[in-house]
């Protein structure tokens, strides 16, 4: 495969520039433009076609994709180490951003680049430092609650540069098994408040994010056993949220998981459900019992006709598969409205309530019954 690869590279570049293998699935090249950086865009185009063709290794069929990053001297570099690591860093983000793509260097990437290396240094004393912290996010029932339903949402103190979104560190976390022990900790913290809540008869159900690498760890079922054993959580007040590419990698492995949990009378919630591949078919194999539709959708309610479209479908499909469903980010009295006339059950937003400290949970449960939705 490296083979045909290197010669297909080869003969779409000219004789004066130089192809390396640098390793493993890596390659250099070295092209001279003769005026500006912007020629290597139609370049890199035609490279990646080259190498999406489709080749025959030992009589197999396989199609592969290649990341591409590009950085240019001097704009971007001045010496052979800098614009290495540079094109390196272009061809991390271009993978990041789905594969199959080509990304020029720019400064903004060195600045992710430096965020990611000193996210990675401090989150490891994050844990034993004290400085997480979970909020607490109510869901609401368009009809009538009983109990209150909260999203666990990790938040980071860092004692230097404040608050951190777990949408900047939990997918750097994701790279190493640091996710693992953040996951669990959230875990058991939240099983813990949950528990702390009823026994203030605060009747909660307690719904947290699971990310890929946690639920591919071996043990992921037992341990969520152990935790709800440990704090005597009702299985049935714990509900797991999972992403479509959470369950990408192997689908036969996670949904057996996911339907132990079921097992053991956890709920499984589809988070962000239509922003990823959203086939039919997971929903017709996965064990799962609510969608959350993605809050791209809600937030383009309701000047948006196709979105307007789109949730209404997603709601209807849902209930005849038996599903409830919950709508993300709902911030204006229209969306509510909107999602109320198409039959959505639960609405989470800012509109009703932003992610809460436990201390101000108790107060909302006391407020459900007078609840009113007529803006
Ligand atoms: P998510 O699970 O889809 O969580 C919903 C996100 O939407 C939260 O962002 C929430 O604060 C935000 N949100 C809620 N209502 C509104 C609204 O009306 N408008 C807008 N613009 N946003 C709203 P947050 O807390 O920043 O979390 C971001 C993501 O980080 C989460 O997305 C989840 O994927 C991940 N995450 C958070 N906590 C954990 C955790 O404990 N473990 C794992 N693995 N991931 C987590
Ligand atoms: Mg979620
Ligand atoms: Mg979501």
């Amino acid at each position: 495969l490296l083979g045909t690869l290197s010669s297909r590279l080869r003969s779409n570049i000219k004789k004066t520039d130089f192809i390396a293998h640098l390793g493993g699935d890596e390659f250099a090249l070295m092209l001279r433009t003769s005026q500006r950086t912007l020629d290597l865009l139609p370049v890199a185009e035609r490279l990646l076609k080259v190498v999406r063709q489709p080749l025959v290794v030992d009589g197999h069929n396989v199609s592969i994709t290649a990341s591409l990053g590009i950085a240019c001297f001097p704009e971007h570099g001045n010496d052979a180490v800098g614009l290495m690591k540079r094109a390196d860093l272009a061809m991390y983000h271009a993978k990041q951003r789905g594969r199959d793509q080509h990304l020029m260097f720019s400064r903004s990437l060195d600045e992710a680049f430096f965020n990611r290396t000193v996210i990675q240094k401090d989150l490891g004393n994050a844990l034993s430092g004290g400085e997480l912290r979970l909020v607490y996010q109510p869901q609401i029932c368009l009809g009538a609650n009983s109990f209150l339903r909260l999203e666990a949402l990790l938040r980071w103190h860092h004692p230097v540069r404040g608050l951190i979104s777990p949408a900047v560190f939990v997918p750097v976390a994701e790279e190493s098994d640091l996710i693992n022990q953040i996951g669990n900790w959230v875990l058991e913290e939240a099983c813990r408040q949950a528990r702390q809540f009823m026994d203030r008869n605060i009747q909660v159900v307690m719904s947290v994010n699971v990310s890929a690498r946690q639920l591919r760890a071996g043990d992921f079922v037992q341990r969520v056993q152990q935790v709800l054993a440990d704090t005597g959580l009702d299985p049935s007040q714990l509900e797991l949220e999972v992403t479509e590419t959470t369950l990408l990698d192997n689908m036969e492995t996670r949904a057996e998981s996911l339907q132990q949990l079921q097992e053991l009378g956890v709920s499984i919630a589809l988070d962000d459900f239509g922003s990823g591949f959203s086939s039919l078919n997971y929903l017709k194999n996965l064990p799962v019992d609510r969608l959350k539709i993605d809050q791209v959708f809600i937030q383009e309610i309701p000047h948006d006709e196709e979105s307007k479209t789109i949730t209404a479908s997603v709601v209807k499909l849902a209930h005849e598969l038996h599903l409830t469903v919950v709508a993300e980010g709902v911030e204006t009295w229209d969306q509510l409205h909107f999602l109320q006339s198409v039959g959505c059950d639960y609405v989470q937003g800012f509109l009703l309530f932003r992610p809460l400290p436990p201390e101000e949970i108790g107060a909302v449960f006391a407020s459900l019954a007078s609840l009113r939705f007529d803006g």
